[in-house]
């Protein structure tokens, strides 16, 4: 039976360049689906992929990928921002890799666009109001 994740893999600026990725498909007989691709600042990486493959091709490759040094993280859970505790500070805006989280220059309202999240839950620790929260 076929076994479908999304996870988020973090890489340091030691292993980004690494054709680890690719490795998955040949050594592991993973599909993978490069959903995001992001350099962060301090030039780490950050990846949300899906992984397909039999369970067990799965925990192989997600074990090699630890033992690479890569953070795998798997997305388990749903962003959700409380507007009524939003008070539109723009913390989550500089630490959102993606934008989901941006001000709106008219407005000047912090906006988010759950199409663009990709559940890396960096804004929840930023939120001094705990606004973002993930639901399982
Ligand atoms: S950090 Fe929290 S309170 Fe500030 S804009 Fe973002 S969601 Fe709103
Ligand atoms: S979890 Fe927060 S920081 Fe991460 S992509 Fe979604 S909105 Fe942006």
């Amino acid at each position: 039976m076929e076994y479908r994740k999304k996870i988020v893999l973090r890489f340091s600026s030691r292993t980004w360049d690494k054709p680890l990725v690719y490795r998955l498909a040949r050594e592991f007989n993973l599909q993978f689906n490069i959903l995001k691709a992001i350099i962060l600042p301090r030039q780490e990486g950050l990846m949300v992929m899906e992984l397909a493959g039999t369970e067990e091709d799965y925990h192989r490759g997600v074990e090699y990928l630890l033992s690479k040094g890569v953070s795998v993280e798997p997305i388990e859970s749903d962003i959700m921002r409380d507007e009524e505790q939003c008070v539109h500070c723009g913390a989550c805006t500089a630490v959102c890799p993606t934008g989901a989280l941006h001000v709106d220059r008219e407005s000047m309202e912090v906006l988010f666009d759950p199409e663009r999240c990709v559940a890396c839950e960096l804004c929840l620790k930023t939120c001094p109001t705990r606004a973002m929260r993930a639901s399982f």
